[in-house]
């Protein structure tokens, strides 16, 4: 029966844009020794029953009693290896998510995780961890930034046994929440809660609303554009975004700022660390094209990050996303507002805050040796079950 109410939950949280973007966040469900956790690669909106992966509790927590070395890349392959192991017979040909762990610390009977872009405006915010700690006291714990993997669920490990009662609330500082509740009507209460709380603080709601009198007539010039990106990119699909938000945020490169970096892991691996900003010349220069400025801005941004940009946006005109599939091109928009929304949300907590530099590479460099991986056919396939261009960086191999 419980797994019936774990995939009911899971589609319910799934299904709601408010929650969950791009099919992101997880969920879990105990039964005494056993605990299903959504494999990596399904979409919330769209789990079932057997996408959840039948791990073995004991041996989860043996992980605890064991010493790992020091160095990350072999702590985490040998971490990995042994939760590889704890899965239940028959469950072999499925791959846990890397926040296995997570969910089996929560002494809840299910727990949800999402990334909301509400609770983000807080957990990516200067002041998130004060305003965490006013607005829920005791009910909740905050954690810091951290890397995925081995030490994110030590820190967490850590936390909780610092506290003296059980702990149903987790913010993770630039990532998102876990909620913990022993009935599928507890974590919705919970989550209720949390929003409603975290509502009543924000000043400005994010207009994404269109501009009046744009039809996409008179526009032109961004076809011009999303055409030199598209050679640019070697032919890949692009896509032209443009509202009231986003209209603000390419007045100016300063404008731009609170999300010309990375919120959150998902924000990295869907729409890319590092959006290109496009400074268009007030005025034309002579012997230089459009397509020369919007050319010679993509090259010195590849040449800086090491990689092309998901996500550009020239001045005064608007964003153009830009992956390998229409559907990436969507889902690095749909992450891009996300972080809008994020950004605007972090202005009632003390501004926006970006993932630390060595964090963004740490995501980067896992989506690197992703890429490898599926390159050597060792990896998860290329189109997971959502149809997205790479699966969430959730359940990757991973290295340093
Ligand atoms: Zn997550």
């Amino acid at each position: 029966m419980s797994v019936d109410e774990l995939t009911a939950i899971s589609r319910f949280y799934g299904a709601d844009r408010d929650y969950v973007v791009a099919g992101g966040g997880n969920t879990s469900f105990k039964d005494g020794d056993v605990l299903y956790i959504k494999g990596s690669g399904a979409s919330l909106a769209e789990v079932e029953n057997a996408s959840f992966v039948r791990m073995d509790r004991r041996a989860l927590a043996a992980i605890w009693e064991k010493t790992y070395r020091a160095d990350p890349d072999e702590r985490e392959g040998a971490v990995l290896a042994d939760m590889m192991a704890a899965r239940k017979r028959g469950e072999e040909h499925k791959r846990p998510s890397v926040e296995t762990l997570l969910h089996d610390l929560l002494p809840f009977a299910f727990v949800v995780h999402t990334h909301p872009a509400l609770v983000n405006g807080l957990t990516c915010s200067q002041n998130g961890e004060a305003a965490a700690g006013s607005l829920f006291g005791d009910d909740a714990v905050w954690i810091p930034s951290i890397n995925p993997g081995y030490i994110l669920s030590l820190a967490v490990k850590r936390a909780l046994e610092e506290c003296r009662t059980r702990k149903a609330v987790i913010f993770l500082q630039n990532h998102g929440v876990f909620v913990g509740a022993d009935s599928p009507e507890g974590i919705k209460e919970r989550y209720r809660f949390i929003m409603e709380k975290i509502g009543s603080q924000i000043k400005r709601q994010p207009d994404l609303s269109a501009l009046p009198g744009e039809s996409g007539a008179g526009f032109g010039e961004s076809e011009k554009a999303a055409a030199v990106f598209a050679e640019l990119a070697g032919g890949s699909p692009v896509s032209f975004l443009r509202n009231r938000e986003i209209a603000a945020l390419t007045r100016s490169r300063d404008a731009f700022s609170p999300v010309s970096s990375a919120f959150t892991p998902d924000h990295i691996v869907y729409a890319g660390s590092d959006p290109l900003f496009v400074e268009l010349p007030e005025s034309e220069i002579p012997g230089v094209s459009f397509a020369g400025v919007l050319e010679r801005a993509w090259k010195e941004h590849v040449n800086r990050t090491g990689r092309a940009p998901r996500i550009a946006a020239v001045r005064g005109m608007g964003v153009f996303g830009i992956a390998p599939s229409d559907k990436a091109v969507k889902t690095a928009l749909e992450l891009f507002i996300d972080a809008v929304k994020v950004a605007v949300y972090a202005e009632s907590f003390g501004g926006p805050l970006f993932m630390s530099r060595d964090k963004i590479d740490f995501i980067n460099n896992w989506e690197v040796e992703r890429y490898r991986s599926q390159v050597a056919g060792t990896g998860p396939s290329k189109t997971d079950q959502s149809g997205k261009e790479g699966a969430s960086y959730e359940g990757l191999r991973i290295r340093k």
